[in-house]
């Protein structure tokens, strides 16, 4: 997905503040959710939670969009042109409905619920994301993933995964980055990551264990979810802290709660993130907003999309003041 906001403000991620939330402080931060638009006068609208001015990153997750239900037969559903994208990896997770992907590798792929697409983009790819009419309801999450400095010229790679469902008393995982209840998922990645779908059964209790580097934020799909002291309505991520080994979840309300849970060990580099791209420096992010412009090679082309490709919008006249993340411990 794009970022279609049409004044996309310049965040600068992963610069330990003064002044954050202490770093022994107890407890879960809840991230609210803020309603974006992605463009045009109908557009669907998304619930983002990464990146805001309180958490920047959790790990190397660095953009989370949570969208629907959305009923495309009645509502526009999902329909990005062809955009780029630098030093980051996409991943495409679907509750339900069904997207087509078109991608300047030559990737024609239909993104189907309980299937990870990633998509990394490191020096340049470009891609399309449109729902198709065949599924109604479209409903899932967007994720962006920073690339460290080493990989962020990553050659364009497309990973297809579906994770076998893991059972585990009350819940049902389903692991698309990293390791989780015993599955490990195949998919590459350049910083130790997770990414799963856990889904608990009505006011079940799950302890899982984790690994200890890695902070977490656990975004709440549906159902009422408690971690720690603090209760996680629909929509809210819970962040937590580095430095725990286990996990408890408890579903408190009468029906099934979905979630996402994502972690890694906390991103320790200064990026800078404006619309689709992820540079080192303002000046990166001049040079591929002014490659894109030009349909530079560095891009691609995403063959047969219905329209024409997504222009940039214009860089904001000041390089925004920057927003940074509290030290994770
Ligand atoms: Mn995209």
């Amino acid at each position: 997905m794009s970022n279609v906001e049409t004044e996309p403000a310049e965040v600068r991620c992963g610069v330990p503040v003064d002044g954050g939330r202490p770093a022994e402080a107890p407890g879960v931060d809840v991230l609210a959710a803020r309603d974006v638009p992605l463009g045009g006068p109908r557009a669907m609208r998304v619930r983002r939670t990464l990146p805001q001015r309180a958490r920047t990153l959790i790990g190397a997750w660095c953009f989370a969009d949570h969208y629907g239900p959305i009923d495309v037969a009645t509502a526009h559903g999902m329909d990005v042109a062809p955009h780029p994208h630098t030093g980051l990896q996409t991943v495409s997770w679907l509750f339900s409905g069904e997207v087509e992907h078109r991608d300047s590798l030559g990737t024609h792929a239909l993104i189907r619920p309980g299937e990870m697409n990633l998509m990394t983009g490191g020096y340049g790819i470009c891609h399309s994301e449109v729902s198709t009419p065949r599924a109604t309801v479209l409903h899932g999450v967007q994720l962006w993933v920073a690339l460290p400095e080493e990989h962020q010229n990553a050659e364009r790679d497309f990973q297809h995964h579906i994770p076998e469902p893991v059972r585990v008393d009350g819940a049902e995982i389903r692991v698309f980055l990293g390791s989780l209840a015993g599955d490990t998922s195949p998919v590459r990645v350049f910083t130790p990551l997770l990414g799963a779908q856990i889904t608990l059964e009505p006011r079940a209790t799950i302890t899982l264990a984790v690994d200890t580097a890695f902070e977490h934020g656990l975004l709440v799909d549906s159902g009422d979810v408690r971690v720690a002291d603090t209760l996680l309505r629909p929509a809210e991520m819970g962040y937590v802290r580095p430095g725990i080994d286990t996990l408890t979840l408890v579903n408190e309300s009468e029906d099934p709660a979905r979630t996402i849970l994502l972690g890694g060990t906390p991103f320790e580099e200064e990026i800078v993130m404006w619309w689709n791209f992820i540079g080192r420096s303002h000046e990166d992010i001049v040079r591929a907003r002014e490659d894109w412009e030009a349909s530079a090679q560095r891009f691609g082309d995403v063959e047969e999309y219905p329209g024409s490709r997504l222009p940039a919008p214009a860089l904001p006249n000041a390089v925004i003041r920057p927003r940074r993340n509290p030290p994770p411990r």
